[in-house]
């Protein structure tokens, strides 16, 4: 009996040195039931998953989820046979979710810009409160599935991009402010051309101070609304000549006098700079000109405060 023992296993081990001069031992990985290729260690390729995946700030991968299961099953393979664990490692990224992390720039509360590292964001945020000192800036980690970076892009160069668009942003609330009356925005000067008398002078044409501002245009000039709202007259009116008179609400109206033609009706509504009529010399007037009235609840306002500035 144990010589039999013996030989048999002597025979095995003949058997198996014979194997593995031919073959080498493997793993082949199966995506659900599916053969994706073969990894000489198991542990290894774990090892290298957990690098790529799961613990990868280069690519700022925040967590992965694996669609699919992966089994391995013990394999021989002949010697020269070349194992898969590059292919592996894309095929288990390409099936799995992934989540990013970020971070992202937001100038008083509106995100503008995402970047790679928390380093790079607090020399964005730095440069900003340098230039924009009243405004708050954060950082805040993103968590996304498409990242927003733009690698293009050095720090200053999105930095300063912030702080121009800024400029120009906080320029034109000043605009609007300063053209706002009682909540109407006057967006639009009514006729381009050259202002000839302003409010408030004294001119022999008048027994009283001038209520308006007056712009000298050739006849047909179009005339703009100034602001959204309704014309409440549209014809004639002693002194004034063809007329037009918007209501913006809010207890604003504007008048526009001496005009050659009317293009708009009693209740229609208005744009702001949509054309209303044209420039004439009707009413009292010595030549072809705009006169231009502002009125707040019935009294007079000068419109240089609003417009032409
Ligand atoms: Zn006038």
């Amino acid at each position: 009996m144990l010589k039999l023992t013996n030989i048999i296993a002597i025979g095995t081990l003949i058997i198996v040195a014979f194997i593995m001069t031919k073959f080498k031992p493997v793993y082949t990985v199966y995506f659900n039931e599916e053969k994706i290729g073969n990894v000489l260690s198991k542990e290894q390729l774990e090892k290298e998953l957990e690098q790529d995946l799961y613990d990868n700030n280069e690519k700022n991968i925040a967590f992965a989820d694996l669609n699919v299961n992966i089994k391995y099953k013990r394999n021989f393979v002949n010697k020269n046979e070349q194992t898969d664990d590059e292919k592996i490692l894309l095929a288990v990224e390409e099936n799995s979710s992934i989540t990013y992390f970020e971070y992202a720039i937001c100038l008083n509360g509106i995100q503008k810009t995402c970047v790679k590292t928390m380093e790079e964001a607090k020399l964005i945020q730095e440069k900003i409160l340098g230039e924009l000192a009243t405004s708050n800036v954060s950082i805040s980690t993103i968590y996304t599935k498409e990242l927003n970076i733009d690698n293009e892009k050095s720090q200053d160069l999105i930095a300063n991009e912030i702080i121009e668009n800024e400029k120009i942003k906080i320029a034109n609330e000043e605009k609007i402010k300063q053209s706002t009356i009682n909540g109407i925005y006057l967006a639009v000067n009514p006729v381009n051309g050259r202002i000839t008398s302003r409010y408030g002078a004294n001119e022999s044409i008048r027994n009283h101070t001038h209520k308006g501002l007056d712009i000298a245009a050739k006849t047909g000039t179009i005339i703009k609304a100034v602001a959204n709202g309704k014309v409440s007259y549209s014809g004639q009116m002693s002194g004034y000549g063809n007329i037009v008179i918007i209501d913006h609400g809010n207890e604003i109206q504007t008048y526009y006098g001496h005009c050659s033609k009317l293009y708009v009706k009693v209740g229609s509504q208005v744009k702001a700079g949509q054309t209303i009529a044209a420039v004439g010399s009707t009413g009292n007037s010595t030549g072809p000109h705009l006169h231009f009235e502002i009125r707040k609840a019935g009294q007079y306002v000068n419109p240089i405060k609003y417009l032409y500035k």
